[in-house]
């Protein structure tokens, strides 16, 4: 079967939010998505991008990568900082948790990125940073 591969860095910069989810958008425009489905992605890519900035870098300004594959009609997208990264996966995950409610978080970014996509897993280890892996069947709505 025929694989698209693509791979995205930028800074983790809050303006980069709107680039990265558009830019992913984009990418998966070839796959003859509904709306809705273009919709549930550049969501949830928006929730793991904003937790890189947030969370996996905090103040400072570092790379942020995104790799994207598109193999038949599953999209698969690798969100990744080399941040904080989390000690209890586990438990970042839970709806409602989150480190940072001073800045008027709602842990509800895992939620969500679960609610959107089909499947999602993360790898983290502290100081070595957040891999975000996201999979979602696109184009089965008919032709
Ligand atoms: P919201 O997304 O609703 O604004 P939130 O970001 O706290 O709130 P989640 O996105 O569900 O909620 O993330 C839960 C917690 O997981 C975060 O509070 C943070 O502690 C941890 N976390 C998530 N992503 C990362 C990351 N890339 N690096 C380090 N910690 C992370
Ligand atoms: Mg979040």
């Amino acid at each position: 079967m025929n694989k698209n591969e693509m791979k995205l860095e930028f800074d983790s910069l809050s303006a980069n939010e709107a680039f990265a989810r558009v830019t992913v958008a984009a990418f998966m425009a070839q796959m003859n998505p509904s709306m809705e489905e273009v919709a549930d992605v550049k969501t949830a890519v928006s929730e793991a991008v904003t937790n890189a900035v947030i969370h996996g870098y905090g103040e400072e300004v570092h790379k942020i990568t995104i790799t994207g594959s598109i193999e038949g009609q599953q999209l698969l997208l690798e969100i990744a900082d080399q941040g904080v990264g989390i000690a209890d996966v586990k438990k970042a995950m839970e709806p409602l948790y989150t480190s940072r409610p001073e800045l008027e978080r709602s842990g509800m970014g895992f939620l969500f990125m679960e609610a959107f996509m089909d499947e999602i897993q993360v790898f983290s280890k502290p100081g070595d940073g957040t891999t975000v892996v996201m999979k979602k069947m696109i184009g089965q709505h008919g032709a």
